[in-house]
């Protein structure tokens, strides 16, 4: 890595598009919570001639000859990841993080039974069965929620849960801003004989580095993506606890098999090995400080924000995510919100908000997060510059509304697009996000 000089030679369309994209990301402030940038090992690891091996099975214990080398990069990834998250057993196979969840459903569920996860409008992840997903499609599923102030609501959790008496449950979700209730879950789980999962893929780098509680000592189960707030490439990680394995000790059996043959063939070993070195650097007392300059980052962003009169779900966070309540511009104001910074080269996401007046593709909120900048090297400082941006940046949606009729909604965004794009504050505010790319390089080793 470090040079396309052959993608160049040979496919110059797909080398001008990766030359685009890394513009993109050199130039713009990424502050969607789930997005990271990888180090330059983990990218070389991931973009390894490892690519080339067939490896189907677990080490020892392959379908295929030539794996004594491959047996040693996975054996190496599951230690570290078992040391690190300090569980007696994980897999590291799985292709991503919604994969990874159905193999949870596989080990622990028949088709048809009954489970249990964060709805979908209230933060909840759609592999917690909600009915697009598969998990939504083959499994019973009883959305639990937040209540008004947007924290989870536990006593609905535990009476929907003694009611429905679900074999699977999940704590751990894509937008909540404050730490997961891991213990209460943990007793409801055991008052009605469920088994807890916990989804831990947007905050797993907190985790590891201190700043969130780990569900290790209350989860049956943890799964993690690699690729958010860990810093690793695009995969999963599967893990049972001691806790699981006294429930169960067939567990680990059960999730092997689930993972290998149940859903996936034959393992990514690139995206092992880059696991494994993601992993070998959230150990160190570097990425502790990283963690810790996460938190701080989102917590200084989130009060120079309220400082400003921006509204936020639970009206700040404990975490690496703020969510922000669009209302008070308006229902449905969302995608408002995303396009206005996004011309300005902020990006965000859309989002639901805890009892949402609005719809998941035209949501009242904005979910944003400190895990990319923070990988930048930015901190509170800059975190009150950007919020000042933002704050700016909002006040040009201002007389703009969400069209009633579902009909002429996509041009009068497309229109507003266009306004904020002409928009000479908004293009001032442009040259400020340049000016501050600048001072904090990213990638600056890699020639295109
Ligand atoms: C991101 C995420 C996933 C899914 O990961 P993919 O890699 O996108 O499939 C699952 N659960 C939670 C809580 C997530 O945040």
């Amino acid at each position: 890595m470090g040079t396309l000089s052959d993608v160049k030679k040979q496919d110059a369309e797909i080398f001008e598009l990766i030359g685009e994209e890394l513009a993109r990301q050199r130039d713009g402030l990424e502050m969607i919570p789930s997005e990271n940038f990888t180090s330059e090992a983990v990218m070389q690891a991931s973009g390894s001639i490892l690519t080339n091996k067939y490896s189907e099975g677990y080490p020892g214990h392959r379908y295929y000859g030539g794996n004594h080398v491959i047996d040693k990069i996975e054996a190496l990834a599951v230690e570290r990841a078992k040391k690190l998250f300090g569980v007696p057993y994980a897999n590291v196979q799985p292709y991503s993080g919604s994969p990874a969840n159905f193999e949870v459903y596989m080990a622990v569920c028949d088709p048809g039974d009954t489970i249990m996860g964060q709805n979908l409008s209230d933060g909840g992840h759609l592999t917690h069965g909600f009915k697009t997903s598969a998990t939504g499609r083959f499994y019973k599923s009883i959305p639990y929620h937040v209540n008004k102030e947007g924290y989870i609501d536990i006593e609905e959790a535990r009476s929907l849960a003694m009611q429905n008496k679900p074999r699977l449950i999940w704590v751990g979700s894509t937008a909540y801003t404050r730490e997961f209730p891991f213990k209460e879950f943990s007793e409801i789980a055991e008052e009605c004989g469920a088994y807890l999962a916990a989804d831990i893929s947007h905050i797993s780098g907190l985790v590891v580095g201190g700043m969130h509680k780990s569900p290790k000592d209350y989860a049956h189960v943890v799964t993690t993506t690699t690729h958010k707030t860990l810093r690793g490439p695009r995969g999963a990680i599967i893990m049972v606890t001691e806790k699981g394995i006294r429930k169960d000790p067939e567990l680990p059996e059960k999730i092997d098999k689930a993972v290998f043959p149940g859903m996936q063939g034959g393992p990514h070993d690139h995206i092992v090995a880059g696991i494994a070195t993601a992993l070998l650097e959230a150990s160190t007392p570097e990425f502790k400080a990283y963690a810790r300059q996460v938190v701080a980052n989102s917590r200084a962003l989130g009060n120079a924000l309220s400082e400003r009169g921006v509204r936020l779900v639970t009206g700040g966070t404990d975490n690496h995510m703020l969510l922000i309540d669009m209302t008070p511009f308006g229902v449905g104001m969302g995608v408002f919100g995303q396009e206005a910074l996004e011309a300005a080269g902020i990006t965000v996401n859309k989002n639901t908000i805890p009892g949402e007046p609005s719809s998941p593709f035209f949501p009242s909120g904005i979910r944003l997060g400190t895990p990319a900048l923070t990988t930048r090297g930015m901190q509170e400082p800059e975190m009150e510059e950007i919020a000042g941006m933002i704050s700016k940046i909002f006040s040009r949606i201002n007389g703009y509304s969400l069209p009633q009729k579902k009909e002429g909604r996509s041009e009068y965004i497309e229109s507003f697009r266009k306004d904020m794009r002409s928009d000479k504050e908004i293009a001032a505010v442009r040259e400020r996000v340049l000016e501050l790319c600048r001072r904090f390089p990213l990638y600056n080793k890699m020639a295109l």
